[in-house]
């Protein structure tokens, strides 16, 4: 092919891939929207559109009355992607259970499973999480007709490009490339990802309500870290490390961090098994408190467990919840300085109750300095078990989906 041709199956392909982004984004849409948005002319997006037509990935649907009222004229069909088109697959490796699911190509759930945590041994791990993900697909018949891809997600540094384990708290997975040992046992593509970056990109796909940017997705859960979307772009940084807020010194004089090894990381103070600790550290103390009788031994006691005593004002729990509460409010404070975002997504289990959402929210209101935090919108996500598979797919759905070269050849 001459260098002219190349160059132009380039930009078509380019066009294609812009095309299927505004329209995963903004469907339902008018053609003309579409035109606007990516200053092409209304031909290109209609031949595209056409084709994608034809091979049943795009349906046509009659604009509601008041869209159809403000630009007379127009015609009055509007275009969306068919849910039903394609399915694809998300995997959580999280540090208390491995979790799957199964969505369609707007990221509603078909199906979903848990197992126990993954095994610390990297070849272990591979082989429990390939036969985990052939017997969940195996649950809903004939799905592989249509599945993309699968989306897996881990805590720690991962080289989405590369689908590279560069560090994680389980040390034998370091160094590996799970997404070529995965694709090769399973025989579909693959991707892996940083689970809270897996979240924040479902954020952005499946929540039309929330649409901010910048947007700082926070997420506290064993352990602790954010995410960054920046002009519709997820920040990863040159190493695959950007997010890391757990492990910003806090406190110079505080715990060693059981992840890094640094002294007084907010991972440290601030995480789920943060407070776990402290919490048990009281208890040993012989401080009076509820959990006894909700667990009689300490060294068995749950996060839930003390999640339950926080909300009957068990003294124990509310000390410890209310200090990791307050640092990740001052945290997120210091965040918002630094980024100036439009929206802040926390997601946490620590947050179901309004007590506890009020208390982070004065702490950010407190501390960020020289705009009102009303003009920032705060959403709490409920808590999901599957939130970080759903976010599997989402990053699937990316890459072998909106992202994909020849989808729509
Ligand atoms: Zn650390």
């Amino acid at each position: 092919m001459s260098e002219k041709g190349s160059n132009l199956s380039v930009v078509k392909q380019r066009n294609s891939q812009l095309i299927r982004e505004i329209i995963y984004e903004n469907g339902p849409v008018f053609r003309t929207d579409i035109a606007q948005k990516l200053f092409l002319s209304l031909p290109t997006i209609t031949t595209n559109v056409a084709r994608l037509v034809t091979a049943g990935v795009l349906y046509e649907l009659p604009a509601p009355e008041e869209e159809d009222a403000k630009q007379p004229g127009r015609p009055p069909v509007m275009l969306d992607f068919v849910p039903d088109y394609a399915y694809f697959a998300g995997v959580e490796l999280g540090p208390y259970k491995t979790s799957y699911v199964l969505t369609d190509l707007r990221g509603k759930v078909l199906a979903n499973s848990e197992q126990a945590t993954a095994d610390p041994d990297y070849d272990t791990m591979l082989e429990q999480v390939s036969g985990g993900i052939r017997d969940f697909l195996a649950q809903t018949p004939g799905c592989e007709k249509k599945l993309r891809g699968v989306g897996v997600c881990l805590p720690g540094f991962i080289n989405i490009q590369r689908g590279y384990i560069h560090n994680n708290l389980r040390r034998s997975w370091n160094n590996h490339h799970l997404a070529a040992d995965l694709q090769a046992r399973i025989r579909l593509p693959v991707l892996i990802e940083n689970n809270i970056r897996a979240r924040a990109i479902g954020c952005k796909l499946f929540r039309k309500d929330i649409s901010g940017d910048p947007m700082l997705y926070y997420f506290v859960s064993y352990g602790l870290g954010c995410a960054l979307i920046v002009d519709g772009k997820i920040l990863r940084g040159a190493s695959a490390g950007a997010g890391e807020v757990g492990h910003m010194v806090w406190d110079p004089d505080g715990p060693v961090c059981e992840v890094c090894g640094n002294q007084g990381c907010l991972d440290a103070v601030a995480s789920e098994s943060a407070i776990l600790r402290q919490c048990k550290q009281l208890l040993a103390a012989g401080m009076p408190s509820l959990l006894r009788e909700l667990c009689p031994d300490p060294e068995a006691l749950s996060f839930t467990d003390l999640l339950n005593a926080y909300e009957f004002g068990d003294k124990v729990a509310s000390i410890v919840v209310s200090k990791a509460i307050r640092s990740i409010g001052l945290s997120v404070a210091n965040l918002a300085n630094f980024i100036s975002p439009k929206t802040i997504v926390i997601d946490s289990r620590l947050f179901t109750s309004p007590s506890s959402q009020n208390l982070v929210q004065r702490t950010m209101e407190q501390n960020v300095f020289g705009y009102d935090c009303k003009d920032i919108q705060l959403v709490f996500l409920p808590h999901d078990p599957f939130g970080g598979a759903i976010g599997g797919t989402a990053t699937a759905i990316r890459k072998f989906f909106i992202e994909a070269p020849d989808m729509d050849e």
